[in-house]
C-alpha cells in the first residue's frame, strides 16, 4: 500500500510550518504517510476539493484565505466549526469530506497547558477567524467574554453570533483590561510585517495571577514584553500552533502525537515562527 498522503493547502502556503511540524510526529510515530504543502489559488481551490473528495489526501489542513471558503464545500462540519464559520482540518471518510475547527482545542490545550488556573472574565483583541474561535472556546467552557475590534461593526457580528459575548469600543480596551485575568490578541499587531506594534500599550499591575495570551507565533512581541513587565503570566501563539496541529493529527490517525517531536521541530525552524 502507497503512503498516505495529507496536506495543508493556502494562498499563500511556503511560510507554512504545518509539514515540517506534521512530518515530526509522523515520523516519531513511525507512520507509513507524508505531509506536504499545496500552493491553491482561490481558483483552484474547487478542482482541488474534487481531488480530495476522489481519494488523493486522507486529510488536510486549510489556512489564509481558504477557512470560511472550504466550509461551506464540505458534507459535514462538527466540533464548532459551524458555528464559527470556518474549518481548518478536513477528514476523509470514504467518499465524504468533514470539516473540523482545531483552533479551538488548540487554544484551550495551550491555556490550560500553560495556566492550571480557570479564567473567568476574557476580553477578545480582534474579531477575525481565530477571534471567533477563541471566543467560542472561551464561550464553551462558561468564561466571560467582551470582544474589541477597531471596526466596531465586527465586534458586533461576533458578538450577535455567540451568547453572552459584550462588545467593548476599541477605545475602551485599555479601561476593559483591569476588570479581566485574561486578554487575548487576536490581531496581527506584532507580527514581522507589523513587528514593534501591539493593541495594548498601559497594562494594569496584576497583583492577582492574570493571563496575556498571543496568537501571534513571535516569541517576544511587545504585547507579551510588556504585560510581563506588569506582571501578567504570557502564554504566546507557538504553544497554540503545536496544539492545534496535535489536534489534527488524532483526528486523521486516531492516536496521540509526539508533542515533543512537534516542538522540537518548530525550535528548528524558531526564527520562522517569529516571523510567521
Ligand atoms: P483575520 O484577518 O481573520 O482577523 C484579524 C483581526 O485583526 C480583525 O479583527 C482585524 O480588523 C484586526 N486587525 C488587523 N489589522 C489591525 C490593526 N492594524 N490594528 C487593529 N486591528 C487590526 O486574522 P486571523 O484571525 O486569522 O489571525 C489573527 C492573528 O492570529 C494572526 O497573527 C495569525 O497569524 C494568528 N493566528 C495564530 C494561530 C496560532 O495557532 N497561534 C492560529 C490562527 C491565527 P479589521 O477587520 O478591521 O481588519
Amino acid at each position: 500500500m502507497s503512503a498516505k498522503r495529507l496536506a495543508v493547502i493556502g494562498d499563500p502556503i511556503r511560510h507554512s510550518l504545518s509539514p515540517r511540524i506534521q512530518n515530526a510526529a509522523i515520523a516519531a510515530a513511525g507512520l507509513d504517510a507524508a505531509y506536504e504543502s499545496v500552493h491553491v489559488r482561490p481558483e483552484a481551490l474547487p478542482s482541488f476539493m474534487e481531488a480530495a473528495r476522489s481519494g488523493a489526501f486522507v486529510g488536510f489542513n486549510v489556512t489564509i484565505p481558504h477557512k470560511q471558503r472550504v466550509a461551506s464545500m464540505l458534507d459535514a462540519l462538527r466540533g464548532g466549526a459551524a458555528e464559527i464559520g470556518a474549518a481548518n482540518t478536513v477528514v476523509r471518510e470514504e467518499a465524504r469530506l468533514i470539516g473540523y475547527n482545531t483552533d479551538v482545542p488548540g487554544f484551550l490545550a495551550a491555556l490550560r497547558s500553560s495556566r492550571p488556573g480557570a479564567s473567568t472574565r476574557a476580553l477578545v483583541l480582534g474579531a477575525g477567524g481565530s477571534a471567533r474561535a477563541v471566543a467560542f472556546g472561551l464561550r464553551s467552557e462558561g468564561v466571560s467574554v467582551s470582544v474589541s475590534s477597531r471596526r466596531d461593526t465586527a465586534a458586533a457580528d461576533l458578538a450577535r453570533q455567540f451568547e453572552g459575548v459584550r462588545v467593548v469600543p476599541w477605545g475602551d480596551r485599555e479601561a476593559e483590561i483591569a476588570e479581566c485575568d485574561l486578554v487575548v490578541n487576536a490581531t496581527p499587531l506584532g507580527m514581522a510585517h507589523l513587528a514593534g506594534s501591539t493593541p495594548v500599550t498601559r497594562w494594569p499591575d496584576a497583583s492577582v495571577p492574570k493571563v496575556a495570551f498571543d496568537l501571534v507565533y513571535g516569541l517576544d512581541t511587545p504585547f507579551l514584553h510588556e504585560a510581563a513587565s506588569a506582571g501578567w503570566q504570557t502564554i504566546g501563539g507557538v504553544e497554540m500552533l503545536i496544539q492545534q496541529a496535535a489536534e489534527s493529527f488524532r483526528l486523521w490517525f486516531g492516536r496521540e502525537p509526539h508533542l515533543e517531536a512537534m516542538r522540537q521541530a518548530c525550535r528548528l525552524e524558531e526564527s520562522a515562527c517569529s516571523a510567521s
